[in-house]
Formats: structure tokens, sequence, C-alpha cells
């Protein structure tokens, strides 16, 4: 049988963003209010939850990779104390402009943990805080949620004030 998965972007979702920047070392993140709550109950409601993040600063020179596994160690550790799980991170580290086939709005980061997972992309969903977020969702088939930080025109087919608010939509969608 198949799995429904959420597909979480990072920044501004689950943590922290500073402006464009995203945190750069392990004390640069805090978890947003409610985040690891919200991971608990989309674990506990049997969903896979991933995280799939543009991280361009590695390929860049910003940050290390050793820096970004870091910082996601942390946020594992940080959603687990929380009663949470996350399945995986999966990052793109590219330079923004190299072409990969995992930045988003590339949907390749969702493809391939689709695949690694047994994920039904058709009952999943992918929420973000950009319009990059919602392409990247569209194109792999996922239903798409906007955090809303700006009144900008949006494809996503629901919008919410926070990752909680998208949670319970999400678990009131699927039930
Ligand atoms: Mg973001
Ligand atoms: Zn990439």
């Amino acid at each position: 049988m198949k799995h429904r998965g959420v597909f979480l972007d990072r920044d501004g979702v689950l943590n922290q963003a500073y402006g464009f920047r995203p945190p750069n070392n392990v004390s640069e993140l805090r978890l947003l209010p409610g985040a690891a709550e919200a991971v608990r109950d989309l674990h506990q409601g049997g969903m896979k939850v991933f995280v799939v993040t543009n991280q361009g600063g590695v390929g860049l020179g910003y940050m290390t990779p050793q820096e970004l596994d870091a910082i996601h160690r942390k946020l594992l550790a940080e959603i687990e104390q929380a009663g949470g799980h996350i399945d995986e991170i999966m990052a793109c580290i590219h330079k923004p402009k190299e072409g990969c086939s995992c930045r988003k709005p590339k949907p390749g980061m969702l493809t391939a943990l689709a695949a690694k997972y047994n994920i039904d992309l058709g009952k999943s969903f992918m929420v973000g805080d950009r319009e990059v977020d919602i392409e990247a969702g569209m194109a792999a088939g996922t239903t798409t949620i906007l955090i809303e930080t700006e009144n900008v025109p949006t494809k996503a087919d629901h919008i919410c004030d926070s990752l909680s608010t998208a949670a319970q939509l999400i678990l009131e969608l699927t039930c």
C-alpha cells in the first residue's frame, strides 16, 4: 500500500528565516511556534513527513555541508523531543543557476522521496511559504498549501497562516 506524504519547505515553515537568508549555523536555528507540534500531529495522523529545502548557500560557499548537516540534526532532535518524526530531510545544495533537477520549483526532491518511500503523490501535500514551493508541489502532483507571509497571487490550492493550521487542514482533508 502506498503512503500519504507531507512535504514541508524548511525556512519560513518549520524555522525562522532571516529575510531571504536561512540560518547558516546551529545557533541560528529557531523553530517557529507550534511547528514541532504540527509535525507530531501529522506523524500521529499516519503521514510520512519530509523536508525539501533549497540550500544554494552551500554551493555558493556561505555554509559548509557539515554546518548544514548539524542544523538538520538539531532540527530532527527538536522535532523528536516534541513527539514528532521527520522521515527524511532532503536538501538541494547546488548553486541556484546550476540547472540541477532538484532545486525547487523543479519537483526532483519530491519525486525522489516518493519513489524511495512508496508515496502516492496524488494523495500527498506540499507546504511552503514561497511560490517556488507551490510550483514544485504542483509539478509533482500534490495538493499545495501556501503559508501566507504576504499578499501575493498564488496558484496554491489552499492558504494557511501557519504550519499548525496547515496540519489541521491536511488531517481534515484526509480523514
Ligand atoms: Mg521557505
Ligand atoms: Zn539541486
